[in-house]
């Protein structure tokens, strides 16, 4: 995977000025890193050139599986060091969605993640990362299908925990002179990484966030998420605050919900009275199961007085994440190449 393709617009014309080439040239020479149709075409001698010096080189598809509806496809591409991601295609006609990986493995260690048992074992580049969107734009194209819509941050590894080229990754594929995703149609999913947080208020994007808090207390979410002793719930919910303000965009509060474990009415109202008075969306996700881990999701009587409880109690908006790919692994927290 050529580290050309994680180079936002800017950086790119730096590099064409470092390595003697007009930057006048760099819009051109975008399209064609990150268009398909743009590569055939014929840019004049130097131009082209340059290009082929610097190749995109697509990952290699170690597996892929569909999902049982076909709704969800996991692939596992190899990176050029060997290592293995997985990236997952979810989704109908028209409505693609892409699930980027950002890390191999992850250092979070979040009890219920197949990801996080890998333990951390390096960061993905940019490149890396836009890779993944452009394989599976690519594999969208070769089967007749409409290109991706969304690109969620939310397959391996804890985005925010790899800062700058998450970054610099979406920057390119918001780019409309490239891949072109609307900025708007981008989530980042975090386990709760408060400088991280902090830092993409900062950038005042339209990147959806959505933060995982699973439990109502310290104790609790740390039973589950390690990194709770780091960044405990008063804090990390301040952050959260914060984020709506300086952005004006709601929250995502992601809950897994285990069976006997997070997902009773006491649970419910705790969680209720939390998130009083913040400008948040709850999204309640039944546990997808792994091998490691014993938990169990509720049932789906239980999940919906899980979601009536806190809409009543606590007038949140609140909604249930479909559950796909589980047949396959390619459900959150599923992910282990
Ligand atoms: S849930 Fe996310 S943050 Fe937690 S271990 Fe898994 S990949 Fe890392």
């Amino acid at each position: 995977m050529s580290a050309f393709m994680g180079l936002t617009f800017r950086q790119l014309q730096l590099r064409m000025k470092e390595e003697g080439l007009n930057p006048v040239h760099a819009p051109v020479v975008f399209r064609s890193l990150h268009r398909k149709a743009a590569r055939m075409t014929n840019h004049g001698d130097r131009v082209d050139e340059w290009l082929a010096r610097h190749p995109g080189v697509a990952p290699e598809v170690v597996r892929d599986i569909a999902s049982g509806d076909q709704v969800t496809r996991k692939f596992l591409l190899r990176l050029e060091d060997g290592r293995e991601v997985e990236t997952v295609l979810m989704g109908y006609e028209g409505r693609y969605t892409a699930c980027v990986s950002s890390q191999v493995g992850c250092a979070m260690g979040c009890v219920f993640c197949a990801t996080g048992k890998m333990g951390f074992l390096r960061h993905l580049t940019a490149g890396e990362m836009v890779a993944q969107v452009h394989f599976l734009n690519e594999h969208l194209a070769a089967n007749e299908k409409s290109p991706l819509r969304n690109v969620v941050m939310m397959g391996m590894g804890e985005p925010l925990h790899n800062f700058g080229p998450v970054m610099a990754a979406l920057d390119v594929i918001t780019d409309a002179r490239g891949v072109g995703i609307a900025p708007t149609r981008v989530s980042i999913s975090t386990v709760g990484h408060i400088p991280g947080i902090q830092k993409l208020a900062a950038l005042k994007r339209k990147y959806s966030l959505a933060v995982s808090l699973h439990g109502a207390s310290d104790e609790e979410r740390g039973a589950l998420i390690p990194v709770n002793k780091r960044w405990p719930i008063r804090q990390l919910l301040e952050a959260c605050r914060s984020y709506s303000e300086v952005t004006g965009q709601k929250v995502l509060i992601s809950w897994t919900l285990i069976a006997g474990a997070n997902d009773s009415d006491d649970h419910a109202t705790r969680l209720a009275e939390l998130l009083r008075g913040m400008k948040v969306q709850v999204n309640l996700i039944p546990l997808n199961p792994t091998e490691d881990f014993e938990g169990r999701p509720p049932s789906d009587e239980r999940t919906l007085e899980f979601q009536r409880i806190l809409r009543e109690s606590g007038g949140l908006p609140v909604t249930i994440r479909q559950r796909r790919g589980i047949d396959v692994g390619a459900g959150c927290g599923q992910l282990a190449g």
